[in-house]
This record gives C-alpha cells, structure tokens and sequence, in this order.
C-alpha cells in the first residue's frame, strides 16, 4: 500500500504504518494536549499505540496460522480503521479459513484475559467508559481489547465473524453459495447499522458504507477465485496479438503500437522464446528517449511473472496483481500467450452469460 512507512518485520512479513494514522496519533495528541497538558498527551498518545499493538498482534494471529496452512503474508499495515494483512491467496478448505478468521479475535481475549489477571477483575463500567482516565490504563485497555476481540465476531464481512460464517456455511452448502448467504447478511448488517446511524451517529453511518462495499467486494472476489480455479490458463490466455522481435528497432516497435489496440506485447527472441513483456507507455518511453533507428531491447520489461499452460487460472491470478500481463510459458521457454486483466475480465463476462460455459478451445 501506498503512503506507508516500514517500521520493521518479524518472521517475513513487514510491519507497515500508513502515513494517515500518524496524522490520527498527531491529532489525537494535539487535543489531548490542548485539554489536559503534556502529560495528558503523552498518555493519550501511549495509550492508542498500544491499542494498536493490539490490533497488530490480532492480524498476527491471522498470519501465523495462515502460515501453517501455506498462506504467506509479505506485509501488515496498520490504518486508522485497524490492521489489514495481505494474504496472497484464499485458503482452499473451509476450515483452513475457520481457524484463520478464529485466530484474530481470539488474540485479543488472550490479551484482555493476561491483562485482567494482571489487574485482578475488571468493572463492567469500563467498557462504556473507555476515554475516562479515572479508569486504569491496563483495564481500559483489557476492556478494547475484549471489544475488539467482540466487534470482529459479528457475523458480517469484512469483520472475521464474517469469514467464520461463510466457512461454517461452506462446509454444508459449497463455497459459492456460502459466499452469497455471508455477503447478503453483512450487506443487510451495514443496512441496519447505517439506519441506526441516521438517528445520531454519523460515524455509524461511515463503518456502514465501509461494511457495505467490502461484503460486496468480497463477494465478487470469491467467484471470480471461485470461477477461475476450474479453467486452464491454455484456455483462458490471449493468444491472437502482436509480439514485439528481440531485435527490433524503436520505429517497428512505433508501428506495431499503432497497428494494433493492445496494451502488453510480448518481447520474443528468433525462435519464439519468450523475453518478457513491453507495455504501451514502454514504448512511448522508448520514443521519447531513443532514435528511431535503435534496438528497442533496452525498454523491454524482463522480470514478468510467467505460468504455465496447463495451470489452473487462479493460479496466474494470484501471479498476475497489480501487473500488467502474465506470460504464459510452455516447457521449451517457448511463447504461448498471455494472461491480462483483460483475459480475467471476459471470463467473467461469459461466466455471467452462461454459468455452465465449458472452457476448452476449439483450436485457435
Ligand atoms: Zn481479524
């Protein structure tokens, strides 16, 4: 993500700070400041960072047994709306994802359960009372942590209750179906809470929007996962488009841009090997800076993730993220097509149009 900052790593996966959450702990330090002094600040301020140690400890709990599960996660960072964990791909078995979803809260009764033995019992009071400093530092923080630990169960994506019941389903109903019933309630869930919102709270209102549009994200996420892991990338890649010559000059690399629409072109060598891949803005680059008459080589892109063909298309999605293309290789090295944003969208079009479309081509 964008506008972070890595304040250090443990076990492989980077701790990240996006730079809005600093402003959060700014501002909240100003106006405790502007209330009650320095000191006042200086609690203020410890005391959110070590809420949010929390909520990194949370995503760790997440990433830990994702990790025994083969799921690797390169970075956490933290937002002022929580942690988000990039995993990079979906667990395959449902209970794989039971226990992951599970994890995270459960870190945080471990916490509030440590603190609470620390302090002896906790009043019931403390937890409407979060902001009153007449309440122990440690308690208010066991309190925000059985909060948190609590507001993450509730059975509506993208909170981990969410995740919980869309396993639970999916273990009686298949995956898909399980994704519609969890998304539909968390979409109805965000109903009601940005209702009860209107009558006071704007802020409701706010996590209501932002519950509605990730239910319905993580809806379409999981069919597109869900369509994509039972077609092959032969099936799938683009096939019929201009490549681009190891030895070709800036000028035909010009023309070939104008000849055709396409946005990725495959870089190959004399006998089809395939070298990487040249973007348009590649070569808009290359006649910007070089003669026409020069090797267009030196603009080319060789560090692109190839698959494949025989593998399945989920598989060259999760290669595929931010990139532009995927090449798709065959045993000899030698070009076979690629797999685009483009690729993964027609896809879907024609599994929209007929859900039972059997992918298999018919010669090209
Ligand atoms: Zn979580």
């Amino acid at each position: 993500m964008g506008w972070s900052i890595t304040i250090g790593r443990f076990g492989g996966t980077a701790v990240r700070v996006h730079l809005t959450f600093l402003l959060l702990l700014a501002w909240i330090g100003f106006s405790a400041y502007q209330h009650g002094g320095a000191i006042a600040a200086r609690d203020s301020v410890l005391f959110i960072v070590a809420i949010f140690v929390c909520v990194v400890l949370h995503e760790f709990g997440h990433i830990l047994v994702a990790r025994r599960f083969g799921i690797v996660s390169k970075e956490v960072t933290l937002l002022p709306i929580g942690g988000v964990a990039d995993l990079n791909k979906m667990p395959d078995k449902p209970y794989q994802e039971l226990l992951i979803a599970l994890a995270g809260p459960a870190v945080n009764f471990v916490i509030a359960a440590a603190l609470l033995l620390g302090v002896g019992a906790i009043a019931p009071s403390s937890i409407t009372h979060l902001d009153d400093p007449a309440i122990g530092a440690i308690e208010r923080l066991a309190a925000a942590n059985l909060f948190l630990g609590l507001f993450n169960l509730v059975p509506a994506f993208p909170m981990d209750g969410g995740r919980v019941l869309r396993a639970a389903l999916a273990m009686w109903l298949g995956q898909e179906r399980a994704t519609r019933i969890a998304a539909l309630i968390g979409q109805a869930f965000a109903l009601v809470l940005g209702f009860v919102g209107l009558f006071g709270n704007p802020m409701l209102v706010f996590i209501a929007f932002f519950v509605f549009f990730a239910a319905t994200g993580e809806a379409q996420m999981s069919f597109v996962s869900e369509a994509t892991r039972h077609i092959k990338v032969a099936d799938a890649m683009e096939t019929r488009m201009a490549t681009i010559g190891h030895d070709a000059t800036i000028g035909e690399a010009a023309d070939i841009l104008l000849a055709t629409s396409q946005e990725s072109f495959p870089f190959v060598d004399g006998s089809g090997t395939f070298l990487g891949v040249m973007s348009r803005s590649d070569i808009v680059e290359a006649i910007k800076t070089g003669e026409a008459g020069a090797r267009v080589a030196p603009f080319a892109h060789g560090e692109i993730a190839t698959v494949d063909p025989a593998e399945t298309l989920d598989k060259a999605m999760e290669k595929l993220g931010e990139a532009s293309a995927v090449g798709v290789v065959g045993a000899d090295g030698v070009f076979k097509g690629l797999i685009t944003p483009q690729s993964l969208a027609e896809v879907m079009l024609i599994k929209a149009a007929r859900p039972d479309w059997r992918f298999s081509r018919r010669g090209s």
